[in-house]
Formats: C-alpha cells, structure tokens, sequence
C-alpha cells in the first residue's frame, strides 16, 4: 500500500471549501458597504485563485491541466508544495512568472509587426497602469491572494487532519 506523507485534498474540494468562504467574505463586504463593484472585482479574483491561478499549479492538477503551455514552466521550476504553496512568496511567484511571461509574449509580437518595442520602457508601463488603476488592481489581486491563501490552509490541515487520523 502506498503511504502517502502530505495527502492532498481534492480540487472539489478546494472549489467547496473556496466557495462557502467567498459566500461569507460576501457578508463582510455587505458589513462595510463596498458590496459593489468592489466586491465583484475581489470576487472576480477570487474566483480566478480558485480554479486557474492556484498553489496547486506546481503539480499535474486539474487547474495545470486547464492552461497547460502556459504553466508547463512554472510546474518544471517549482517543487510541489514548496514555494508555490507559501502564504506571500507563492503568488508572488505566479505572478511575476505570468508578467514575465506578458512581456515576452508583447516583445516577441511587437518585434514581429514591427511595433516599437516598448517605447515608454516596459516599466513605465507598467507603472502607469499601476497608477491609473491602483484600488482596482489591489481588488482583483486581493481576491487571488484571499483564495489562494485559503488553498494552502485547506492543504495543511487537510495533511494534519489525515496524519492524526492514521
Ligand atoms: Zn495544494
């Protein structure tokens, strides 16, 4: 028999346990009247760390398999249950590898069409995206963080729970 060290929970069950969370992140926001766009945006998120933008992106998981190319990096760079499944370094890591990967993708394009690559700097950029849509950006990234935080603390109980239960 296979004995399993860190057993994982299934994505079903993230989805679930993610969900009722969400349902009552609903009544916080409800609590402090920014249930508007607000909200949606942070849910918007929330819902993208769910199902695409997950810890579990380190492994052949059922959110891997949904953008493979994409992630196949990423899985190959990351150890499963290492950095990817740390609190703040893990999406950090995902995405500074999706920006990188955005403008490689831009580079590349613009080279291709004979655009000017860049002309501002790519930080520039970046940074004046980042100006413009300063509260919007914290939402949606919030909502990634919030979700993908409640992954790992799914995980590690999940792992405690199933060792005790031995
Ligand atoms: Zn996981």
């Amino acid at each position: 028999m296979r004995h399993d060290v860190n057993p994982m929970p299934s994505f079903k069950f993230h989805q679930i346990t993610n969900y009722f969370i969400l349902i009552l992140l609903a009544l916080v926001f409800s609590y402090f009247y920014v249930f508007d766009w607000r909200f949606l945006l942070f849910g918007i998120g929330y819902f993208i760390g769910t199902e695409y933008i997950t810890p579990d992106l380190d492994t052949n998981s059922i959110p891997y398999n949904k953008a493979k190319p994409v992630w196949w990096l990423y899985k190959e760079l990351f150890k499963h249950r290492k950095t990817s499944h740390n609190l703040f370094i893990g999406v950090i890591s995902r995405l500074s590898y999706l920006i990188i990967l955005y403008a490689l993708a831009m580079y590349t394009l613009r080279w291709i069409f004979g655009l000017p690559v860049f002309p501002a700097g790519l930080q520039a950029e970046f940074m004046q995206f980042a100006r413009e849509f300063a509260v919007q950006i914290i939402l949606f990234i919030g909502g990634i963080a919030v979700a993908n935080a409640m992954h790992i603390v799914l995980d590690i109980t999940y792992s405690k729970v199933k060792r005790w239960t031995k």
